[in-house]
């Protein structure tokens, strides 16, 4: 569907995670121009207004008055005006207030415009050395232990990095549950206070993690992140493997080298050397 041209744009505006100066120049920008901004907590954002010398006027738009005060929003949009949402930190819609609004005016055919930034998820990601070729968010996990052990346990084979939100207070409460339900192997990184003074990113297993921030109060803001589930290790012994897929005769010598190879960890020569030696034992 093409864009619509009639009404004022709604512009998603992402501001710094923690340190000021993480906010792009056309943000700045757009902050300055729009009619209005409808921030998440005005009284947290006037702090980056003051700072930037933004003068713009604010309207709240949280979660509790979203469904609300998005109607009010989208009025003035349809009317010609120019919004922009903003949230306390990072990408509005993002565990965060907006994703509601955005729905709405894109329903309305009202212009929604991204003005991308900062993100703790992304940040985190691009730092933790974990694989980022494939990864999952999942926002934060459930407060309650039931509901977030069978979540965890949704991890137990999931094969892509998985990034959480976490408070501070129940880290630990999580790493301990990780432990339990993933293992004490599981690798982990956690990101601590991303772009801030306390800056810390934690790399190991669950159990390493759990001794480290076990052993102190915790405190800031957390981005955690699961590593890829390890490959699950093939039951059967490679040479009764080779034995069985030579018994078919179905597939070459080649064929049986690859798969094995894949299976096992192992070079394709040495599962092919594999295959021949299993393959002369039947002569
Ligand atoms: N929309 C935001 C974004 O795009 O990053 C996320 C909002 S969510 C309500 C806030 C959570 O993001 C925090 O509880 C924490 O888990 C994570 N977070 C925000 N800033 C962070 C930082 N500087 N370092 C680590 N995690 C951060």
């Amino acid at each position: 569907m093409s864009e619509p041209s009639t009404g004022g744009t709604l512009y998603v505006v992402a501001t710094p995670i923690g340190n000021l100066g993480d906010i792009t120049l056309r943000a700045l920008e757009i902050l300055k121009q729009v009619d209005l901004v409808a921030a998440e907590d005005t009284r947290h954002s006037r702090k980056l207004f003051n700072h930037y010398g933004i003068t713009t006027r604010m309207t709240a738009c949280h979660e509790h008055n979203e469904a609300h005060k998005g109607e009010y929003l989208l009025q003035l949009l349809q009317s010609g005006s120019d919004i922009a949402l903003i949230s306390d930190a990072g990408t509005p819609a993002i565990s965060d207030p907006g994703e509601m609004l955005v729905r709405r005016c894109r329903e309305a055919g009202i212009r929604v415009v991204a003005v991308p930034g900062a993100s703790a998820c992304i940040s985190a990601l691009s730092v933790a050395g974990l694989p980022t070729r494939r990864f999952s968010f999942d926002g934060f996990l459930p407060p309650k232990q039931g509901a977030r052990r069978r979540q965890l346990q949704e991890y137990a084979a999931c094969p892509v990095t998985t990034v959480l939100y976490e408070a501070p207070h129940r880290l630990v409460h999580t790493l301990a549950d990780i432990v339990e339900v993933l293992g004490g192997q599981r690798q982990l990184a956690v990101a601590r206070e991303l772009t801030k003074v306390h800056e810390e990113l934690f790399r190991g297993s669950a159990a390493m993690a759990l001794e480290h921030f076990g052993a102190t109060t915790v405190r800031g803001e957390i981005v955690l992140l699961l590593a890829p589930a390890p490959a699950a290790q093939p039951q059967v012994d490679m040479t009764e493997a080779l034995r069985e897929l030579c018994a078919t005769g179905e597939m070459s010598t080649k064929d049986i080298a690859r798969k094995v190879a894949a299976d096992y960890a192992i070079s394709v020569s040495a599962a092919y050397q594999a295959c021949l030696r299993v393959r002369g034992e039947k002569q």
